[in-house]
């Protein structure tokens, strides 16, 4: 594991931030190097694939010219959905380092690590960086949540000032 590589995931989740996106970021890593990046752009793109890890998988997939991806690690800051699981065992990625742990519960993420699905079983490890990964989310949630808390305080005041006008 080596920060650089987490950091560098967590560059490309503030850049999902900057567009609006849940801030989520990952890199694909092989012999030392970074192969892939990808950051969320599910709203952007209307794609339910459109996850970090997804984009940063078909990066290097492309980059390499090889479906298969043995010797890979892939950084994420936030652990990976099922869906982003599959696509590991699918890539055959040795390792999978993630940041912060989804707090619902759902990830599945070590149940299909060890599944030996496709014959393949990935080491994974989480809370790596985690205290900077979550709080990149965190502070979108928040900010995400003012800005709703705003919307809604607003709406009352244009029915206010329409009622106003109907009644001149
Ligand atoms: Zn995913």
């Amino acid at each position: 594991m080596e920060e650089r590589f987490m950091r560098e995931a967590l560059r490309l989740a503030k850049k999902a931030k900057n567009l609006g996106e849940v801030p989520i970021g990952a890199v694909v890593v092989v012999d030392g190097k970074i192969v892939g990046r990808g950051y969320n752009t599910r709203t952007r793109m209307q794609l339910a694939t459109a996850h970090a890890e997804m984009r940063a998988i078909d990066g290097a997939c492309k980059k390499l010219g090889s479906w298969r991806l043995p010797g890979a690690e892939l950084y994420v800051t936030l652990e990976p959905c099922p869906m982003c699981m599959g696509a590991v065992l699918n890539a055959r990625i040795d390792r999978v380092y993630f940041g912060a742990y989804e707090q619902k519960g759902r990830s599945l993420t070590a149940e299909l690590a060890n599944a030996n699905l496709l014959n393949h079983t990935v080491e994974v490890m989480g809370g790596v960086m985690e205290a900077e990964c979550a709080a990149v989310l965190t502070s979108f949630f928040t900010e995400m949540r003012a800005r709703e808390k705003a919307k809604k305080t607003e709406q009352p005041l244009i029915c206010a000032e329409s009622i106003d006008s109907d009644e001149k």
